[in-house]
Protein backbone atom coordinates (compact mmCIF):
# COMPACT_ATOMS: atom_id res chain seq x y z
CA UNK A 1 0.00 0.00 0.00
CA UNK A 2 1.54 3.39 -0.69
CA UNK A 3 0.99 6.11 1.38
CA UNK A 4 -1.14 8.77 1.09
CA UNK A 5 -0.13 12.56 1.28
CA UNK A 6 -3.05 14.87 1.33
CA UNK A 7 -2.60 18.32 -0.09
CA UNK A 8 -5.24 20.85 1.99
CA UNK A 9 -6.03 23.64 -0.81
CA UNK A 10 -7.76 27.23 0.52
CA UNK A 11 -9.61 28.82 -2.60
CA UNK A 12 -11.45 31.88 -2.93
CA UNK A 13 -11.95 32.94 -6.45
CA UNK A 14 -9.11 31.33 -8.23
CA UNK A 15 -11.44 29.60 -10.93
CA UNK A 16 -8.21 30.15 -13.32
CA UNK A 17 -5.88 28.14 -11.31
CA UNK A 18 -7.90 25.19 -9.84
CA UNK A 19 -6.86 23.05 -12.95
CA UNK A 20 -3.00 24.15 -13.20
CA UNK A 21 -2.49 23.50 -9.52
CA UNK A 22 -3.79 19.88 -10.26
CA UNK A 23 -2.11 19.18 -13.54
CA UNK A 24 1.33 20.23 -11.05
CA UNK A 25 0.65 18.21 -8.25
CA UNK A 26 -0.56 14.96 -10.20
CA UNK A 27 2.87 15.70 -12.56
CA UNK A 28 5.14 16.11 -9.26
CA UNK A 29 3.38 12.82 -7.68
CA UNK A 30 3.93 11.04 -10.97
CA UNK A 31 7.11 11.61 -12.10
CA UNK A 32 9.36 12.19 -8.34
CA UNK A 33 7.38 10.37 -5.94
CA UNK A 34 6.04 7.24 -7.38
CA UNK A 35 6.29 5.55 -4.14
CA UNK A 36 3.33 8.63 -2.67
CA UNK A 37 -0.37 8.68 -3.72
CA UNK A 38 -1.90 12.04 -3.08
CA UNK A 39 -5.11 12.97 -2.16
CA UNK A 40 -6.37 16.55 -2.71
CA UNK A 41 -8.83 18.39 -0.62
CA UNK A 42 -9.82 21.57 -2.25
CA UNK A 43 -11.90 23.88 -0.24
CA UNK A 44 -13.73 26.58 -2.47
CA UNK A 45 -14.45 29.33 0.29
CA UNK A 46 -17.57 31.06 -0.66
CA UNK A 47 -16.23 31.86 -4.16
CA UNK A 48 -18.19 33.92 -6.79
CA UNK A 49 -16.65 32.94 -9.66
CA UNK A 50 -16.82 29.04 -10.97
CA UNK A 51 -13.97 28.13 -8.85
CA UNK A 52 -16.44 25.32 -7.81
CA UNK A 53 -17.48 24.16 -10.93
CA UNK A 54 -13.75 23.67 -11.87
CA UNK A 55 -13.13 22.07 -8.76
CA UNK A 56 -15.83 19.46 -9.26
CA UNK A 57 -14.52 19.23 -12.99
CA UNK A 58 -11.59 17.70 -11.61
CA UNK A 59 -12.77 15.57 -9.18
CA UNK A 60 -15.14 13.84 -11.64
CA UNK A 61 -12.18 13.10 -13.59
CA UNK A 62 -10.35 11.86 -10.25
CA UNK A 63 -11.74 10.07 -7.26
CA UNK A 64 -8.71 11.08 -5.47
CA UNK A 65 -9.89 14.64 -5.07
CA UNK A 66 -12.60 16.13 -2.64
CA UNK A 67 -14.13 19.57 -2.80
CA UNK A 68 -15.67 20.96 0.53
CA UNK A 69 -17.99 23.79 -0.66
CA UNK A 70 -18.43 26.45 2.63
CA UNK A 71 -21.57 28.07 3.18
CA UNK A 72 -20.14 31.33 2.53
CA UNK A 73 -16.91 33.14 2.68
CA UNK A 74 -15.14 32.35 5.64
CA UNK A 75 -11.14 33.95 5.41
CA UNK A 76 -8.12 31.61 4.56
CA UNK A 77 -7.90 30.64 8.10
CA UNK A 78 -11.37 28.94 8.83
CA UNK A 79 -11.18 27.51 5.02
CA UNK A 80 -7.86 25.71 6.39
CA UNK A 81 -9.56 24.17 9.23
CA UNK A 82 -12.36 22.64 7.13
CA UNK A 83 -9.82 21.45 4.92
CA UNK A 84 -7.81 19.66 7.34
CA UNK A 85 -10.78 18.01 9.50
CA UNK A 86 -11.31 16.26 5.73
CA UNK A 87 -7.82 14.82 5.00
CA UNK A 88 -7.24 11.12 5.79
CA UNK A 89 -3.39 10.46 4.80
CA UNK A 90 -0.49 10.07 6.67
CA UNK A 91 0.98 13.62 6.27
CA UNK A 92 -0.97 16.47 4.98
CA UNK A 93 0.52 19.40 2.97
CA UNK A 94 -1.03 23.27 2.63
CA UNK A 95 -1.05 24.74 -0.05
CA UNK A 96 -1.99 28.04 -1.69
CA UNK A 97 -3.88 27.65 -4.99
CA UNK A 98 -2.47 30.28 -6.50
CA UNK A 99 0.86 28.36 -7.29
CA UNK A 100 2.74 30.46 -5.03
CA UNK A 101 4.21 27.33 -2.99
CA UNK A 102 5.97 25.23 -5.33
CA UNK A 103 4.80 22.24 -5.77
CA UNK A 104 8.20 20.63 -6.97
CA UNK A 105 9.29 21.26 -3.01
CA UNK A 106 6.66 18.66 -2.33
CA UNK A 107 9.61 15.75 -2.51
CA UNK A 108 11.91 17.33 -0.27
CA UNK A 109 8.97 17.75 2.28
CA UNK A 110 8.12 14.11 2.37
CA UNK A 111 11.62 13.71 2.71
CA UNK A 112 12.27 15.53 5.53
CA UNK A 113 8.71 13.72 7.55
CA UNK A 114 10.35 10.44 6.72
CA UNK A 115 13.44 11.66 8.58
CA UNK A 116 11.29 11.51 11.80
CA UNK A 117 10.17 15.51 11.46
CA UNK A 118 6.62 16.20 12.42
CA UNK A 119 6.08 19.44 11.07
CA UNK A 120 7.91 20.60 7.97
CA UNK A 121 7.36 24.20 7.22
CA UNK A 122 8.49 26.18 4.18
CA UNK A 123 10.68 29.75 5.26
CA UNK A 124 10.07 32.05 1.90
CA UNK A 125 13.80 33.07 1.22
CA UNK A 126 12.76 35.99 -1.50
CA UNK A 127 9.49 37.87 -2.32
CA UNK A 128 8.13 39.14 -5.72
CA UNK A 129 6.81 42.16 -6.86
CA UNK A 130 5.31 43.11 -3.60
CA UNK A 131 5.44 46.66 -2.22
CA UNK A 132 8.19 48.13 0.11
CA UNK A 133 5.39 48.81 2.47
CA UNK A 134 3.84 45.37 2.61
CA UNK A 135 7.59 43.91 3.36
CA UNK A 136 8.39 46.14 5.67
CA UNK A 137 4.84 46.10 7.40
CA UNK A 138 4.89 42.71 7.68
CA UNK A 139 8.85 42.65 8.79
CA UNK A 140 7.54 44.98 11.81
CA UNK A 141 4.47 43.21 12.54
CA UNK A 142 6.02 39.93 12.95
CA UNK A 143 8.61 41.56 15.44
CA UNK A 144 6.03 43.17 17.62
CA UNK A 145 4.01 39.66 16.97
CA UNK A 146 7.12 37.76 18.39
CA UNK A 147 7.74 40.29 21.43
CA UNK A 148 3.73 40.33 22.14
CA UNK A 149 3.14 36.84 22.27
CA UNK A 150 6.65 35.45 23.51
CA UNK A 151 6.32 32.88 21.00
CA UNK A 152 8.82 32.88 17.92
CA UNK A 153 6.47 33.89 15.14
CA UNK A 154 9.23 34.36 11.84
CA UNK A 155 8.36 36.37 8.64
CA UNK A 156 8.33 34.23 5.90
CA UNK A 157 6.81 31.13 7.38
CA UNK A 158 3.46 30.26 6.49
CA UNK A 159 1.09 28.07 5.57
CA UNK A 160 3.16 26.13 2.98
CA UNK A 161 3.88 23.28 5.28
CA UNK A 162 3.56 19.41 5.52
CA UNK A 163 1.76 18.00 8.83
CA UNK A 164 1.94 14.29 9.98
CA UNK A 165 -1.25 13.48 11.10
CA UNK A 166 -0.57 13.75 14.46
CA UNK A 167 -0.34 17.40 14.17
CA UNK A 168 -3.28 17.57 12.07
CA UNK A 169 -5.76 16.27 15.14
CA UNK A 170 -3.59 18.68 17.10
CA UNK A 171 -4.61 21.21 15.67
CA UNK A 172 -8.11 20.47 14.54
CA UNK A 173 -8.85 19.97 18.37
CA UNK A 174 -7.96 23.83 18.80
CA UNK A 175 -11.22 24.90 18.34
CA UNK A 176 -10.38 29.09 18.42
CA UNK A 177 -12.70 30.72 16.03
CA UNK A 178 -10.73 33.96 15.83
CA UNK A 179 -8.45 31.74 14.58
CA UNK A 180 -4.88 32.56 13.64
CA UNK A 181 -2.94 29.14 12.54
CA UNK A 182 0.66 30.40 12.27
CA UNK A 183 0.24 30.90 16.28
CA UNK A 184 -1.17 27.43 16.45
CA UNK A 185 1.79 25.82 14.90
CA UNK A 186 3.94 26.85 17.59
CA UNK A 187 1.16 25.73 20.14
CA UNK A 188 1.14 22.18 19.10
CA UNK A 189 4.59 21.52 19.25
CA UNK A 190 6.17 18.71 17.90
CA UNK A 191 9.24 18.01 15.99
CA UNK A 192 10.02 20.96 13.24
CA UNK A 193 12.13 21.83 11.12
CA UNK A 194 12.22 24.35 8.13
CA UNK A 195 13.11 24.06 4.40
CA UNK A 196 13.65 27.03 2.56
CA UNK A 197 11.48 27.47 -0.78
CA UNK A 198 11.26 30.71 -3.10
CA UNK A 199 7.59 31.91 -3.66
CA UNK A 200 6.37 31.92 -7.40
CA UNK A 201 4.17 34.67 -8.43
CA UNK A 202 0.68 34.07 -8.47
CA UNK A 203 0.06 31.84 -11.65
CA UNK A 204 -3.25 33.90 -12.55
CA UNK A 205 -5.45 36.18 -10.35
CA UNK A 206 -5.29 38.39 -7.89
CA UNK A 207 -3.94 38.58 -3.77
CA UNK A 208 -7.25 38.38 -1.83
CA UNK A 209 -5.79 40.70 0.91
CA UNK A 210 -6.82 43.83 1.85
CA UNK A 211 -4.92 45.99 4.12
CA UNK A 212 -8.04 45.70 6.03
CA UNK A 213 -7.63 41.60 6.25
CA UNK A 214 -4.03 42.29 7.53
CA UNK A 215 -5.03 44.74 10.28
CA UNK A 216 -8.05 41.84 11.35
CA UNK A 217 -5.01 39.39 11.14
CA UNK A 218 -2.56 41.36 12.98
CA UNK A 219 -5.32 42.00 15.15
CA UNK A 220 -6.47 38.33 15.87
CA UNK A 221 -2.63 37.41 15.82
CA UNK A 222 -2.05 39.43 19.32
CA UNK A 223 -5.21 38.91 20.98
CA UNK A 224 -5.41 35.16 20.26
CA UNK A 225 -2.18 34.56 21.72
CA UNK A 226 -0.98 37.06 23.79
CA UNK A 227 -2.02 38.59 27.19
CA UNK A 228 0.64 40.99 27.34
CA UNK A 229 -1.66 44.22 25.71
CA UNK A 230 -3.86 43.43 28.97
CA UNK A 231 -0.33 43.38 31.64
CA UNK A 232 1.01 46.15 29.34
CA UNK A 233 -1.96 48.39 30.30
CA UNK A 234 -1.90 47.82 34.08
CA UNK A 235 1.98 48.76 34.07
CA UNK A 236 1.41 51.81 32.12
CA UNK A 237 -2.32 52.87 34.11
CA UNK A 238 0.16 52.06 37.22
CA UNK A 239 3.13 54.05 36.61
CA UNK A 240 1.32 56.55 35.04
CA UNK A 241 -0.79 57.02 38.32
CA UNK A 242 2.23 56.82 40.62
CA UNK A 243 4.28 59.95 38.76
CA UNK A 244 0.98 62.01 39.14
CA UNK A 245 0.48 60.69 42.81
CA UNK A 246 3.86 62.20 43.04
CA UNK A 247 3.37 65.38 41.48
CA UNK A 248 0.34 65.65 43.34
CA UNK A 249 2.67 65.44 46.82
CA UNK A 250 5.37 67.76 44.91
CA UNK A 251 2.45 70.42 44.06
CA UNK A 252 0.90 70.29 47.75
CA UNK A 253 4.39 71.14 49.52
CA UNK A 254 4.68 74.16 47.36
CA UNK A 255 1.09 75.14 48.25
CA UNK A 256 1.94 74.57 52.07
CA UNK A 257 5.38 76.28 51.07
CA UNK A 258 3.07 79.43 50.18
CA UNK A 259 4.16 79.13 46.55
CA UNK A 260 1.68 79.92 44.20
CA UNK A 261 -0.05 77.08 42.30
CA UNK A 262 -1.61 78.19 39.50
CA UNK A 263 1.49 77.97 37.24
CA UNK A 264 0.35 74.53 37.63
CA UNK A 265 -2.61 74.41 36.07
CA UNK A 266 -1.55 73.18 32.48
CA UNK A 267 1.16 70.35 33.78
CA UNK A 268 -1.90 69.14 35.72
CA UNK A 269 -4.52 68.93 33.12
CA UNK A 270 -1.86 67.13 30.97
CA UNK A 271 -1.41 64.24 33.29
CA UNK A 272 -5.14 64.18 33.66
CA UNK A 273 -5.66 63.54 30.32
CA UNK A 274 -3.24 60.99 29.90
CA UNK A 275 -4.42 59.65 32.28
CA UNK A 276 -7.63 59.13 30.99
CA UNK A 277 -6.40 58.57 27.97
CA UNK A 278 -4.29 55.34 29.61
CA UNK A 279 -7.73 54.67 31.00
CA UNK A 280 -9.31 54.63 27.94
CA UNK A 281 -6.56 52.56 26.16
CA UNK A 282 -6.94 49.78 28.85
CA UNK A 283 -10.34 49.88 28.88
CA UNK A 284 -10.52 48.96 24.75
CA UNK A 285 -7.96 46.21 25.13
CA UNK A 286 -10.39 44.48 27.81
CA UNK A 287 -13.19 45.21 25.41
CA UNK A 288 -11.47 43.29 22.60
CA UNK A 289 -10.68 40.00 24.89
CA UNK A 290 -14.49 40.42 26.40
CA UNK A 291 -15.38 40.44 22.70
CA UNK A 292 -13.12 37.32 21.70
CA UNK A 293 -14.58 35.72 25.06
CA UNK A 294 -18.17 37.09 24.04
CA UNK A 295 -17.76 34.86 19.99
CA UNK A 296 -15.75 31.78 21.69
CA UNK A 297 -18.77 31.58 24.29
CA UNK A 298 -21.15 31.20 21.65
CA UNK A 299 -20.24 27.76 20.84
CA UNK A 300 -21.33 28.18 17.44
CA UNK A 301 -20.12 25.30 14.49
CA UNK A 302 -17.00 27.01 13.48
CA UNK A 303 -17.94 27.06 9.51
CA UNK A 304 -20.58 25.64 7.44
CA UNK A 305 -20.56 23.31 4.73
CA UNK A 306 -22.96 23.78 1.60
CA UNK A 307 -22.26 20.38 0.15
CA UNK A 308 -19.13 17.99 -0.27
CA UNK A 309 -18.26 16.01 -3.29
CA UNK A 310 -17.39 13.17 -1.21
CA UNK A 311 -20.87 12.55 -0.16
CA UNK A 312 -22.36 13.04 -3.41
CA UNK A 313 -19.65 10.38 -4.85
CA UNK A 314 -21.12 7.99 -1.60
CA UNK A 315 -24.67 8.55 -2.92
CA UNK A 316 -23.66 7.76 -6.30
CA UNK A 317 -22.29 4.82 -5.06
CA UNK A 318 -25.26 3.85 -2.91
CA UNK A 319 -27.65 4.37 -5.89
CA UNK A 320 -25.99 2.10 -8.05
N1 LIG B 1 -7.99 32.42 0.43
C1 LIG B 1 -9.13 31.82 0.99
N2 LIG B 1 -10.08 32.63 1.55
C2 LIG B 1 -9.97 33.99 1.58
C3 LIG B 1 -8.79 34.57 1.05
C4 LIG B 1 -7.82 33.75 0.49
O1 LIG B 1 -9.26 30.59 0.96
O2 LIG B 1 -10.88 34.64 2.10
C5 LIG B 1 -6.95 31.56 -0.18
C6 LIG B 1 -6.57 31.97 -1.59
O3 LIG B 1 -7.47 31.44 -2.55
C7 LIG B 1 -5.18 31.39 -1.71
C8 LIG B 1 -4.63 31.52 -0.30
O4 LIG B 1 -5.76 31.67 0.56
O5 LIG B 1 -5.20 30.01 -2.07
C9 LIG B 1 -3.70 32.70 -0.14
O6 LIG B 1 -4.35 33.86 -0.59
P1 LIG B 1 -3.64 34.97 -1.47
O7 LIG B 1 -2.87 34.34 -2.58
O8 LIG B 1 -4.69 35.96 -1.86
O9 LIG B 1 -2.65 35.61 -0.42
P2 LIG B 1 -1.13 36.10 -0.62
O10 LIG B 1 -0.43 34.99 -1.35
O11 LIG B 1 -1.22 37.34 -1.40
O12 LIG B 1 -0.61 36.28 0.77
MG1 LIG C 1 -1.00 34.05 -3.04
Amino acid sequence: MKKIISICVPAYNESDNIGEFYKKIKEVFEKKIPMYSFEIVYINDGSTDNTLEKMENVANLDKNVQVIDLSRNYGKEIAMLAGLEHTTGEATIIMDSDLQHPPEKIPELIHMWEMGYQDVYGKRVTRHKESMLKIYSSKLYYKILSFLSQTKIEDGIGDFRLLDKECVQALISFRDKQRYTKGLYNEIGFKKIGIEFEANERFAGESKWSTQDLIKLAKDGILSNSLIPLKLSTYFGTALSLSAFVYFLYTLVRALLGKTTLPGYSSLMIVLLIIGGVQLISLGVLGEYVGNIFKESKDRPIYLINKKNSIVKEEQNSGK
